[in-house]
């Protein structure tokens, strides 16, 4: 294209370009058509990939997770009306690329994503980072933490991602919140999972995941809580403190979310994820993620979709939030 792309302006904020004049399907695929960090002279928010999926225990595939969640967030829209917000024009969004990091060693990518997250964290106060498997979530706790001290945590997942060592290997996408809480980077009074499903190893992961310092609301207490339920067990848990949201798609039941690496059933739904995410506009957020989509087992964008929608929930409660405060 030679021309300046056409883009909603608000104020001094750049937003997405304009869909009456480029169709949704054509033009940059960026998350949302938002602008790139560097078309921007500031950002208040940044959507990063990170494309590692090198921590995988089942299923590989999620290294893909950035580009498809973003070529899947085309169709989303300048105004939410169940949270009141144009997310994107309440204060300046803007899409950070991708980190390039080694495949090959884990621990060096964990080094190198802590090191860019910091790096964007001088630039903009909060970030939404696109998955990549659940390994990433530790490095962004270590770059966050390192600005607010200890964090809440709002962690949705089938899986506790407590666990201690796989085949020896302590960084994997079934720690990260273990290595998290032996660090600091945890309140340990300030966290919970929700969506905790299927088998176990044994009791004693529920015990010692506990003792970590999380609270569990699992999916079968998801069928007599509800969404009100949910929500009101997080409000309680976090309270006000800086809080870290974590979205590992397989939250979702596999009708809703297909393409990830550990698939369970009995999940959430996606109505029922996105209407527990934009209540957390009541919450002092700093940063969230979205794992594990993996779009080789994908149908028809099913994953990407959620996965675009749930990444538009939590920046519309961060617009929300903003504006209330
Ligand atoms: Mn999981
Ligand atoms: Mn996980």
């Amino acid at each position: 294209m030679t021309e300046p792309v056409p883009r909603l302006i608000t104020g001094d904020v750049v937003g997405q370009v304009d869909a009456t004049v480029v169709p949704r399907y054509a033009g940059p695929a960026t998350f949302a058509r938002l602008p790139r960090l560097d078309e921007v002279d500031r950002a208040d928010a940044v959507v990063l990939g990170v494309p590692f999926d090198s921590g995988v225990s089942y299923r590989p595939g999620a290294r893909f997770g950035p580009a498809h969640i973003r070529e899947s967030s085309r169709l989303l829209r300048p105004y939410n009306p169940a949270v009141q917000a144009a997310p994107f024009a309440a204060h300046q969004v803007a899409d950070a690329g991708d980190l390039a990091v080694n495949p090959f060693s884990i621990e060096e990518a964990i080094t190198d994503i802590e090191r860019g997250a910091r790096a964007l964290l001088e630039r903009a106060s909060f970030v939404l980072t696109l998955g990549g498997d659940h390994t990433i979530a530790l490095p962004m706790l270590r770059a966050l933490a390192a600005v607010h001290g200890p964090l809440a945590v709002v962690h949705f997942d089938a899986h506790l991602d407590t666990w201690d060592t796989y085949f020896g290997a302590a960084y994997t996408h079934g720690t990260p919140f273990r290595r998290a809480a032996e660090e600091g980077l945890l309140d340990r009074t300030g966290c919970l999972h929700l969506g905790i499903r299927g088998p176990l190893y044994s009791d004693s992961d529920l015990a010692q995941d506990s003792e970590l310092g999380f609270q569990v609301v699992s999916a079968p207490d998801v069928e007599h809580l509800g969404v009100a339920g949910m929500v009101d067990r997080i409000a309680r848990r976090v309270g006000d403190r800086p809080v870290y949201v974590s979205v590992d798609i397989d939250v979702l039941d596999p009708a809703h979310a297909p393409g990830t690496g550990t698939p369970e059933a009995g999940g959430l739904s996606s109505r029922e994820l996105l209407a527990t995410l934009r209540s957390l506009c009541q919450l002092h957020l700093i940063g969230a993620d979205i794992v594990e989509v993996a779009p080789a087992y994908d149908h028809a964008q099913i994953t990407g979709i959620a996965a675009a929608h749930v990444g538009y929930e939590l920046l519309s409660a961060l617009a929300a939030g903003k504006a209330a405060s």
